[in-house]
């Protein structure tokens, strides 16, 4: 039997992490109540992860470069090195270069990207075995940086997809939403970079859920009639028997 479960770590915005104490939307995957891959590491994340797991897992799953999906990137990878355990960051090809060229640039003249973590980077759309069970495809978004979603099967089973940041994109959202959990990126409004609320409507089934909204638990009463991901929610994906 194997169990698998999500735990939201954060589901704000750009900005809410530094003005309002929002984490930056992330999650983390349990595998039978053990963390084996986080997605995302945006500013707030890292410290959350520690108070609910006490330490990360090797794998890190980013979907682009910006500081709400990468910020807490260089400290972790740099203090887990330190410790003597990389992390391995799995991320299309592209954005490991960004993320190497910049998001790490305040360590490279000590130490290259290479040695301070594992590097997973399959080109989009190659779907990619992470070890003997889990395999990964990435699928670019519209989005103001680079930016990828995703689908992580299990086995034969997609299990999950998430959108990343990115605006709605019809054939994109057709391609996620095979996978048993779907995670959409929207925000309350319209907005040039997101998909808002009311466009994602139409999507929505059992088995999706927003995250990136920036909203606190508060704010989320006033819309019961939406999946709005909460922070410390956990959800199972009920695989049942496989
Ligand atoms: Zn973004």
């Amino acid at each position: 039997m194997t169990e698998f479960e999500l735990q939201i770590l954060g589901t704000g915005a750009g900005a809410s992490q530094v003005y309002d104490g929002l984490p930056s939307s992330s999650f983390m995957l349990l595998q039978n109540e053990t963390p084996v891959c986080l997605i995302d590491l945006g500013l707030g994340v890292g410290h959350e992860v520690i108070k609910s797991f006490g330490g990360f897992p090797k794998d890190i799953i980013v979907t682009h470069n910006h500081s709400d999906h990468a910020g807490d990137l260089p400290v972790v990878l740099r203090v887990e090195q330190a410790k003597g355990r990389k992390c391995r960051v799995i991320c299309q090809q592209q954005i490991a270069e960004r993320l190497q060229q910049h998001r790490l640039a305040e360590h490279l003249e000590r130490i290259a990207a290479k040695d301070l973590a594992e590097w997973l980077t399959p080109p989009q759309q190659v779907r990619t075995a992470l070890n003997e069970y889990f395999s990964i495809e990435f699928f670019q978004g519209r989005h103001s940086e680079l930016s990828f979603a995703f689908i992580l099967y299990y086995q034969e089973r997609a299990l999950l997809a998430y959108t990343g940041d990115s605006t709605l994109e019809s054939e994109l959202y057709r391609t996620l939403s095979q996978a048993d959990t779907f995670i959409i990126d929207a925000r309350p409004d319209s907005n040039t970079w997101h998909a808002s609320f009311s466009e994602v409507g139409p999507w929505l089934k059992p088995g999706c859920y927003i995250i990136g909204h920036g909203l606190n638990n508060e704010q989320i009463e006033h819309y019961p009639h939406l999946p709005l991901l909460k922070q410390g929610q956990k959800l199972s994906l009920s695989l049942g028997q496989l």
